[in-house]
């Protein structure tokens, strides 16, 4: 008898799709997309609709290897669980009597292994161990504490709320590619009049789609959002009352706002002062923005999306006791235009001083 199992996909990926796995004796026979799940609509992307072919494939590894010969000569020898793990046990009570278990530093990500084990059993096993302290993510943490103490938590903005969008910023972000079930959503946002600017140094699929493309050189978006924050600043784009009264470190951010003049932004960022200029345009005509910046985010397995999509708002109030409170991170940027808004945590530490 075949019996469905409701599920998630297991992948890093936004759109957190629902799937359907229907079961028959102790084999998975079918799988597709929940068609009751609101984001995944009944569609999978490529890379998840044959995943029993891939589960089942012939070639998929299914017990461990013993490297015999020489590294890169392809020798190994098929071993026991038991011997692969007691290999390894042994291995690492050696390290950890001739060095301490400090010096054993776990080092993995989220990819397909879901929150139980990334974010729960991992951190149980290692911590139990003694094993050295690791920010899970080695390139995300920073970006992590700047999206959670500018905005209270790294969610997701709903896709219905692109609905009611008429500026959407993907910041260094490609959903085609990334979140594919973004797309039919931004497409018909798009469709009745809804401004898409992508910046990203690489001109990405979602780039191609874009109404205003933004290509700074690699590593210079920091500079980019400085320099357009100069802007909306010096044209009075912002909402001065809320932003003294709700986030931290305004003042302090305005006055290290003052240097990053559209000239010297365009000279750090290779685009044209003209690009810059069209900035406070497009925040005029937009009074309900949404941006999207992809982080590393073990927690909620998701590239993390920043979002005001409505007036000034926090889902949480600001984390004061958060470590990110102490660093110079200009934490709230939300500005009024006509209406309203664009986030943009900003570390603001390599930013100090532009050189020249
Ligand atoms: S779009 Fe993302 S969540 Fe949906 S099936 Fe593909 S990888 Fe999984």
């Amino acid at each position: 008898m075949i019996h469905r199992v409701h599920g998630a996909c297991p992948h890093d990926c936004p759109d957190t799709c629902g799937l359907i796995t229907e079961v028959e004796n102790d084999r998975a026979v079918r799988l597709y997309a929940d068609p009751d799940n609101p984001v995944t609509k009944g569609w999978l992307c490529a890379k998840v609709r044959p995943y029993l072919d891939h589960v089942y494939h012939r070639d998929r590894l299914l017990h461990p290897l013993r490297r015999v010969g020489a590294k890169g000569g392809g020798q190994w020898r098929q071993i026991s669980w038991t011997e692969a793990l007691t290999e390894i046990a042994d291995r690492w009570r050696s390290v950890i009597a001739d060095y301490g278990a400090s010096a054993i530093l776990p080092y993995s990500y989220s990819g397909t292994i879901g929150l139980v084990q990334a974010g729960v059993s991992a951190a149980r096993f290692w911590n139990r161990l003694g094993a050295s302290q690791l920010q899970r993510s080695i390139c995300g943490a920073a970006a992590e504490l700047a999206v959670e103490s500018t905005l209270g938590a790294r969610w997701s903005p709903p896709v219905a709320e692109l609905e009611q969008t008429n500026l959407v910023i993907l910041w260094g972000h490609n959903p085609v590619s990334t979140a594919p079930h973004f797309m039919p959503a931004l497409r018909r946002a798009q469709k009745r009049g809804c401004q898409l600017v992508v910046i990203d140094p690489l001109r990405t699929r979602s780039a191609q789609g874009a109404n205003h493309y933004l290509a700074p050189l690699p590593g210079s978006d920091g500079w980019l959002a400085m320099g357009l924050a100069h802007l909306l600043e010096k044209l009075g784009l912002h909402n001065e009352s809320w932003l003294e009264n709700h986030a931290v470190g305004w003042l302090a951010l305005r006055e290290r706002l003052v240097p990053f003049t559209p000239e010297r932004v365009a000279r750090k960022t290779g685009l044209t002062e003209r690009r810059l200029s069209d900035w406070p345009d497009f925040m005029r005509s937009a009074n309900r923005a949404s941006s999207r910046l992809p982080t590393a985010s073990i927690g909620q397995k998701m590239a993390a999306r920043t979002s005001v999509p409505y007036a000034p708002y926090r889902r949480s109030p600001p984390n004061t006791a958060h470590p990110a409170a102490a660093w110079p991170i200009a934490r709230v940027a939300t500005w009024s235009g006509i209406a309203k808004l664009f986030s943009i945590p900003v570390i603001a530490r390599r930013l100090r001083e532009p050189s020249t």
